[in-house]
């Protein structure tokens, strides 16, 4: 009998589960706490047969409440639903069968053994289990049983037995064998049966006190299960087809949830009426781009479009600006502060390192100080003296355009007049960091910019409330960018091969290993790789090293003299992963490539490639496992930053790469964003439909799914709104 392949990705749990748990959320917010109040919040030891122990032991898979019983859904199933006559079946096999006890015994020598002799009227089978004396109390001569195990043939036929159930005859209800048995993420001391066991008897407990969010319109529109049934079909199915009709729809109410909470908050942002950023009629613009010393892009004119037509609007901009690496979008969000600026504003550019903000520091002031900006850098590193002035400039508005770290969140930090917030490389913010800054103005505008391209299905998820402009296009000239993957062994090669270069001129950087574990070891593993290199294969050729525990005059002294040429080799910790912009460096070699995650390799790779010259890339590798493998292949063969993300969504799942604190949102609890993209996308129809019709949610029939939505979004948590 086959063993049925219902896996899901496993990864679908631990998705979007947020910073705080669903427990302390109950608690933190007030307003929710007298709406959450349900019989399915009771402890899970009112289920019969959980006692403080098993309660422990469920605890620690997280199942701490009647609900999350209800909710703790198998990750597959095993289909033994069809019991085979004794006389077919078949050695070596899995398989299941019933019949009534003819004889017991046991053996008591070596291993204990019990062993009941189950006959139907095609035959007889031995039916033998290993170490469990319980049994002599519980099986009994003329019992009916179903057996489902290893069928062997060892003279007589018989079976290692792995599930039984004892058949009372009345009621022959199973629930380990002779059906579809689910399988529950299980753990230690608590196995798959016990836990079986534990929601059966929850859910006859407790079903009839589940009620129904969906409006009976909606649910026979979509054609779905009422939530009672599909709370009993996921877990006990009488088909597998119902089993999939069930997850559909508790994936669909969780997902609807999801995306009300979502649209819902972008509804209420589209209330708010801020100061209009920017009236003129085009001219400012104008000139902005006037002053360049290349042509915009066509995706790069779009993209500035739809953000002029934000400024012009009475709501704050809400929107995501996604990119792919070297796509040009610095110099989109210095037109958005120009207008701003114009408009009467002053803003703000919040970036994930103080390398990368000095080096945006530059670049603002080169593009927009001839038009008359004043810019300031804002970084911790700064002396007290300069921070205390820069931060008088900034109250008073005479900084008009202020880039800097997350330093800029600090309280001494404020702004006459913030009109429009930046944050670059998202991803690298966490919620709060995000919500802190726009919290420094009054309803600013937003704007969001990342590299990561994202799937779909998660930007509808996670961002669905905000608006997304995407630069498909590549300024021109771009040179190519050839990957190669080098075993240990190629080291010397490949680095005479980069002296050779460094010394016809060109320039290269090293990233060292990455060391995840502590910041201090990285420093010095990239220092010890530059002197060694400086010493040996790359003597004589102008070197420096880069990394985030330098003062912040020593790395712009640093960034400077690669800039200028003068530093042939930049050896770096993969700080410089992030938006590092020298057009002239063409080779990268990275040491221990399989260190890295694909998405950051992408970003590393893409500090080269930005010239007209041809860039070289050289992974360092031993591929020691088959994932990185996989990983260099991937690098090698694309460039393209979306496939490249779709590639690490297969191989990591999406809790992974989005993290965890970035988005806030409630635990998916059933719903899988990989595999559930038509449930999402009719949740989604549904969600921006039902508050087409009521708004607020506040139509009688709507009262329970409205109130879900308070309790799941209990916490103000958004991506970019906070
Ligand atoms: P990213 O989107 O990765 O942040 P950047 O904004 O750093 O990319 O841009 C990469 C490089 O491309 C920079 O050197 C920038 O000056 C240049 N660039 C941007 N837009 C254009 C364009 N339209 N034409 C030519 N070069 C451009
Ligand atoms: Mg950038």
């Amino acid at each position: 009998m086959p063993t049925v392949a219902k896996e899901r990705v496993a990864n679908r749990r631990t998705l979007v589960r947020m910073a705080t748990s669903r427990r302390t959320l109950a608690v933190a917010a007030g307003q929710a706490r007298s709406t959450s109040r349900s019989p399915l919040d009771a402890p899970a030891q009112y289920v019969k047969g959980v006692g403080p122990a098993r309660a422990e032991q469920l605890a620690r898979l997280g199942l701490h409440t009647v609900e999350d019983l209800l909710y703790h859904v198998p990750h597959r199933y095993e289909d033994r639903s069809h019991l085979a006559s004794i006389a077919s079946l078949v050695p070596g096999q899995r398989q299941a069968t019933q019949g009534v006890v003819l004889a017991l015994s046991e053996k008591r020598r070596g291993t204990y053994q019990f062993v009941a002799a189950l006959s139907d009227e095609t035959g007889v089978l031995q039916a033998i289990w290993y170490g469990q004396r319980y049994l002599r109390r519980v099986i009994r001569r003329g019992s009916r049983l179903i057996v489902y195990g290893k069928v062997e043939r060892a003279g007589r036929l018989q079976m290692m037995v792995e599930e039984f159930e004892t058949l009372t005859g009345d009621d022959d209800d199973t629930l380990h064998t002779g059906r579809i048995v689910p399988m529950h993420p299980a753990t230690e001391g608590l196995s798959p049966r016990v836990l079986r066991t534990i929601i059966a008897q929850t859910l006859s407990q407790h079903l009839d006190g589940v009620s129904d969010l969906l409006p009976d319109a909606v649910r026979s529109r979509l054609d779905v299960p009422p939530i009672r049934e599909a709370l009993r079909a996921i877990h006990f199915p009488t088909s597998l087809a119902e089993a999939e009709a069930a997850h559909r729809r508790l994936a669909f109410d969780e997902l609807l949830i999801l995306q009300l909470g979502v649209l819902g908050r972008r509804q209420t942002l589209q209330t708010v009426d801020k100061e209009v950023r920017y009236a003129g009629d085009g001219a400012l613009l104008q000139r902005f781009v006037g002053s360049l010393p290349y042509e915009l892009t066509r995706a790069q004119h779009r993209v500035l479009a739809e953000i002029t037509a934000d400024l012009r609007r009475r709501a704050p901009m809400n929107r995501l600006l996604q990119g792919d690496v070297g796509s040009g979008k610095t110099v989109v969000a210095a037109a958005a502060l120009w207008l701003c600026v114009g408009g009467g504003f002053q803003g703000a550019l919040m970036a994930p390192t103080e390398i990368l903000a000095g080096q945006h520091y530059l670049t603002f002031r080169r593009l927009l100080t001839p038009l008359g900006v004043r810019v300031g850098l804002v970084i911790g590193g700064a002396a007290r003296r300069e921070r205390e002035r820069m931060r008088d400039l900034l109250r008073a508005g005479e900084v008009e355009v202020a880039i800097g770290t997350h330093a800029l969140l600090e309280e001494g930090v404020a702004f006459a007049r913030l009109g429009l917030v930046v944050v670059d490389e998202q991803h690298k913010f966490g919620v709060t960091q995000r919500a802190a800054l726009r919290h420094k103005g009054f309803h600013p505008d937003v704007l969001v910019m990342t590299a990561t391209p994202i799937p779909r299905t998660l930007s509808l998820t996670l961002y669905g409330d905000l608006d997304v402009s995407v630069l498909d296009e590549m300024p021109p000239g771009r040179g190519m960018v050839r990957t190669y993957v080098r075993g240990p062994g190629k080291r010397p090669e490949v680095y005479a091969w980069v002296r050779e270069q460094a010394n016809g001129g060109r320039q290269a950087y090293v990233v060292c290993p990455l060391i995840e574990e502590s910041d201090k070891l990285q420093v010095e593993a990239a220092v010890r790789l530059a002197d060694r290199l400086s010493q040996e294969a790359l003597r004589g050729v102008p070197l420096s090293v880069l990394h985030g525990r330098m003062r912040p005059e020593e790395k712009e002294q640093v960034m400077e003299s690669f800039r200028s040429g003068a530093v042939k080799v930049l050896v770096a910790t993969p700080v410089i992963e992030v938006g590092i912009d020298v057009p002239q460096a063409t080779i990268m070699v990275i040491e221990d490539a399989d260190r890295f995650g694909l998405a950051q390799l992408h970003q590393l790779r893409g500090r080269i490639g930005r010239g007209a010259q041809t860039s070289h890339c050289v992974l360092l590798s031993s591929l020691a496992t088959d994932a990185a493998r996989t990983r260099m292949e991937t690098m090698a063969q694309t460039q393209d930053g979306f496939v490249i993300a779709q590639r690490d969504l297969q191989l990591r799942g999406p809790g992974e790469i989005l993290g965890t604190r970035q988005h806030g949102l409630p635990d998916l609890r059933v719903a899988d964003l990989i595999t559930d993209v038509a449930v999402l996308e009719l949740a989604r129809d549904e969600a921006h439909r039902l508050l087409l019709e009521d708004p607020d949610l506040s139509q009688r029939e709507h009262a329970a799914l409205a109130r879900e939505v308070r309790r799941r979004f209990a916490q103000e948590t958004t991506l970019a709104v906070g």
